[in-house]
């Protein structure tokens, strides 16, 4: 019964991680590094079955609580991205998954990155934007509608 239920949340984080690692890449992986990375996912799953908590809450505890290095997206991170330019995926994960592709995959960096973006959304990019002051001004293409 125990082994039933560990494989299970094994196959559900494989199916985590299947979705944003190639075949090769996790062949390639330490066997410790894909250890960590199906601890985390296996939690991730854990703490969604948790009513009352969705992805951006077992995120940020995941990141901030367990140091997992999961990709927090909120609001904020959405608006900047989407005003500087980028064209982004409409769910939760789809987005988590393509930060988590394209920025190095550490818990320091992803702990800061979000607390950044927070930053930044508060002291420039707010509602109404203060882009004359912002340092992202002249790469940004501010679509702010
Ligand atoms: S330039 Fe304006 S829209 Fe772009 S990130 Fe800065 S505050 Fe936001």
């Amino acid at each position: 019964m125990t082994q039933n239920t560990n494989w299970k949340n094994v196959e559900k984080a494989l199916a985590i991680l299947t979705g944003k690692l190639t075949p090769q890449q996790i062949l390639a992986m330490p066997v410790d590094t894909l250890a960590r990375r199906i601890e985390g996912a296996t939690l991730r799953n854990e703490l969604l079955a948790v009513n009352g908590i969705g992805p951006e809450t077992a995120d940020s505890i995941l990141v901030y609580a367990l140091d997992k290095p999961f990709f927090i997206i909120d609001n904020y991170t959405r608006r900047i991205l989407h005003r500087i330019g980028f064209e982004l995926p409409t769910g939760y994960d789809q987005l988590r998954l393509l930060l988590e592709q394209n920025i190095p995959r550490n818990i320091t960096t992803y702990q800061q990155y979000h607390a950044l973006l927070v930053e930044h959304a508060k002291r420039y990019c707010t509602k109404i934007p203060q882009c004359q002051h912002c340092p992202l001004s002249k790469c940004c293409q501010k679509r702010i509608k």
